[in-house]
């Protein structure tokens, strides 16, 4: 296994990959210079009448609708977008729905929703929207597989399924020709009109390109290319009930888009010989545009501690393991949105992970770095009692004058902002009672603890120094109440501050001011690095503490945050207004992640 590479750069200029490297060479060359497009997608005639295509290059983003967006399309979609970005292009945004069964208009919104939330676009520069669906080119893909017969280049055969396997031989052995090989170009477009009109069963016979059957490369082996099923198509209802297979839909539809630089995962690299012998027959025979786009491989995205299958990510919210799609445990885009990650971190991420033809697992913890980068600049901070534990402060009446006085205090809701950037800031109160966290108190302090026992002295961070005098205790000796004294005129920012030295400064919240939340803190789904690997079952890896729900208290500033406002909770990490449930009057926050990298500790 290898990392990949990373690249030094000493201006802003993108690292290079070898994708970025093809696309200028191809530019260089003039090599899409003269493609025309005449607005929309089409065959040879369609783009011949139409302009320069004023798009230097053409990407496309293809998800078949069957499930939402995760992180590793992430990858895909952030490297099409980005190039056609970077390079005076257009990415389309492209369903592949020519599999009749599995597809949902919900999915289809989901994914607009995902590409458009990440930041990126489908318009031409006109303003037209790139957004395509495969099934509209049913019609055309049946004539390119009318012209292939014709053309001697496909035949249908009726071996039944495990005749084919077995006449298709394997590494070592090269295929058997079928017996149906030799038919006449006249006799397989009859046979193939019936198979289009419903005259044969489900199943009965394929059409095939006719290429190789000892092809080293096995999917050069008469690959199949249209079978029978009759399905009803979301899009075209009953009129079809043939469909065509992925490996023949897919160029077709690169073709017909103008698509310049085709870009899909290794996986189908063994598929390229066969996208180029059918996009050169098609040619050829005049039915697309040429130069015909080329289809170029990078290594898929493999993230420790999340599965990245459709199928497994489905049975998560089918099964109820998880509470859907976008659960914020879930990898997908939504989830990761719900969580609390931003565009900019997952775009981030996606740059520095790299493109390569090199597998490699990248380490759950870079992602979240990616969004602590993001948020240690822009995201407000706050305090928050997650475990509450009152204390009691009791000679405020005799400091203040009254056991009802507030104090005002603030902080800074961004330490680090920039220079000459206005730095905001929080307001809240101290009072005679205020929450802290039940761990900062130690009725019998465990060697070195520098926070709250009787007689120690520490601030309530912002406020003032107080010093610990005992605590009280409920019937069934819990403790119920910390005591305390306030130091007076130790106030943070004032001359007295550092009068009184202390080694700790505690995070609190008013119980006068303080504001009850429902904080989720989630942690990840699994508790293996590579939960379905090496045949792993990846629901017997659950992390039984994924989610844990706490009643806390927050401090006054978050009586503002909107739904996907994002915060550090001082000493925590990062939270998120949850996007479905937070309520003004009801806070609900989601832990995105801790402050550093605590992953595998
Ligand atoms: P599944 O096989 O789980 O159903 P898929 O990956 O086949 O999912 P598609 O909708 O076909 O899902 O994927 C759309 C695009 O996203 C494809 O071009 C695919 O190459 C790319 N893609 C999918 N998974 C990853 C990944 N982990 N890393 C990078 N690109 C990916
Ligand atoms: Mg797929």
């Amino acid at each position: 296994m290898s990392t990949p590479v990373h690249h030094d750069t000493t201006d802003t200029a993108k690292p290079s990959n070898f994708l970025r490297q093809i696309i200028e060479a191809d530019l260089a060359q003039g090599t899409h210079a003269n493609n025309r497009w005449a607005g929309s997608p089409g065959d040879a005639a369609h783009q011949g009448a139409g302009a320069i295509d004023p798009a230097k290059i053409r990407t496309r983003f293809p998800p078949e609708p069957n499930g939402y967006l995760h992180v590793g399309h992430a990858k895909s979609i952030c490297l099409n977008f980005g190039l056609a970005r970077d390079f005076g292009g257009v990415c389309h945004l492209r369903f592949d729905d020519t599999n009749p069964e599995k597809e949902e208009q919900e999915y289809v919104d989901a994914i607009v929703e995902a590409v458009h939330w990440l930041g990126f676009d489908w318009k031409d520069s006109d303003g037209h929207e790139n957004l395509y669906f495969a099934s509209n080119y049913f019609d055309f893909m049946y004539r390119a597989a009318e012209y292939l017969i014709e053309a001697g280049h496909a035949y249908v055969d009726e071996q039944s399924a495990e005749e084919m396997r077995a006449s298709r031989g394997d590494f070592g052995k090269p295929g058997v020709d079928s017996p149906y090989r030799g038919r006449t170009p006249a006799e397989n477009l009859a046979r193939f009109r019936e198979m289009r009109d419903g005259q044969h069963a489900d199943g009965a016979m394929v059409l095939r390109a006719k290429i190789d059957m000892a092809s080293p490369n096995i999917n050069l082996r008469d690959p199949a290319i249209y079978r029978i099923k009759r399905a009803e198509h979301h899009n075209t209802g009953n009129k079809w009930c043939i469909y065509p297979m992925y490996t023949f839909a897919h160029p077709v539809e690169d073709a017909l888009e103008c698509i310049t630089h085709s870009i899909c995962t290794l996986e189908f690299e063994d598929q390229r010989p066969f996208y180029d012998w059918l996009l050169d027959r098609l040619a050829e025979g005049n039915l697309i545009a040429k130069p015909h786009p080329r289809q170029y491989e990078f290594a898929r995205l493999n993230l420790t501690y999340v599965v990245t299958s459709k199928r497994k990510l489905k049975h998560l919210v089918d099964s109820g393991i998880v509470s859907g799609w976008d659960d914020p445990r879930m990898p997908t885009i939504a989830g990761l949105r719900r969580r609390g990650y931003t565009p900019a971190a997952i775009q981030a991420f996606c740059e520095r992970i790299g493109v390569t033809k090199d597998y490699s697992w990248i380490d759950y913890g870079t992602l979240e770095g990616c969004l602590r980068e993001d948020l240690e600049v822009k995201a407000h901070r706050a305090m928050v009692v997650l475990d509450p534990l009152k204390l009691e402060l009791t000679n405020w009446a005799e400091v203040f004058g009254s056991s009802d006085h507030l104090e005002a205090c603030s902080l800074s809701a961004l330490p680090h902002a920039a220079e000459g950037e206005t730095v905001p800031e929080r307001h809240f109160t101290l009072g005679r009672e205020v929450w802290i966290e039940r761990e900062d108190f130690a009725e019998v302090p465990p060697k070195g603890y520098k926070r709250l026992f009787p007689g120690n002295k520490v601030r309530l961070k912002g406020g003032y120094v107080i010093e610990c005098t005992g605590c009280e205790k409920d019937a069934a000796g819990n403790i119920a109440k910390v005591l305390a004294t306030v130091v007076p005129d130790t106030k943070s920012g004032t001359p007295g501050a550092d009068s009184v030295k202390v080694k700790a400064a505690i995070t609190w919240v008013g119980v006068q001011d303080g504001l009850q939340a429902e904080v989720r803190l989630y942690d990840r789904l699994f508790t293996d690095a590579q939960p379905d690997a090496g045949g792993k079952d990846f629901l017997a890896l659950l992390n039984p503490d994924s989610l844990k729900v706490v009643t806390a208290y927050v401090e006054p500033s978050l009586a503002a945050a909107q739904a996907e406002d994002k915060f550090q909770f001082e000493r925590f990490g990062y939270f998120v207004a949850d996007r479905k449930d937070h309520r003004t009057d009801k806070p609900v926050f989601n832990r995105v992640t801790g402050l550093k990298d605590s992953w595998g500790r």
